[in-house]
């Protein structure tokens, strides 16, 4: 169901979309954001490691645009709205939900690895430690994450974009 074998862009998003960097992570995307870093720095790394760049800064996005970089200027407001146009840019057909195999965590963009859940059962809250099936630990920051109602929300969202995808 999924394109992205061969279509699988990586982002750079900037610093007025935290929300949506979280997200992409999520859906499975490579993504970087990181805050408080110059325009320059922002535009050298997403060349040089080959990420599109999404702004909401219509300046920016101006200046790069006859450039060799790739710059998406969404130009809706709500996180759902900017999602579509980001992805339809992007010719992305299909978001699989969550979780799924490219989803990576959204604090740090490591890869998520699913563990048996026994391993973690300290970090895992008491009443929530029945109700699931397995747990999935960050290989970079090692944060633990589990299908719970977050996830339920995220999915509706995503079921909500893959119906604006074509
Ligand atoms: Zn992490």
């Amino acid at each position: 169901m999924t394109p992205r074998a061969s279509n699988n862009p990586n982002f750079y998003v900037d610093a007025m979309l935290g929300k949506i960097a979280k997200k992409l992570r999520l859906f499975g995307f490579d993504t970087m954001y990181k805050t408080g870093i110059s325009d320059e720095l922002l535009v050298e790394q997403a060349l040089l490691q080959n990420r599109i760049l999404v702004t909401k800064d219509k300046n920016l996005y101006q200046r790069l645009k006859r450039s060799k970089i790739l710059v998406v200027l969404p130009l809706r407001n709500d996180e759902a709205g900017i999602l579509i146009e980001l992805l339809r840019c992007c010719k992305i057909r299909h978001i699989d939900l969550l979780p799924n195999s490219y989803t990576r965590c959204p604090i740090c963009n490591g890869l998520l690895k699913t563990i048996n859940k026994i391993r973690v059962i300290n970090e895992i809250p008491h009443n929530v430690f029945g109700r699931i099936d397995a747990a999935y630990r960050c290989s970079s920051c090692m944060k633990v994450y589990w299908n719970g109602t977050h996830i339920s929300c995220i999915n509706a969202i995503i079921m909500e974009i893959n119906t604006h995808l074509y």
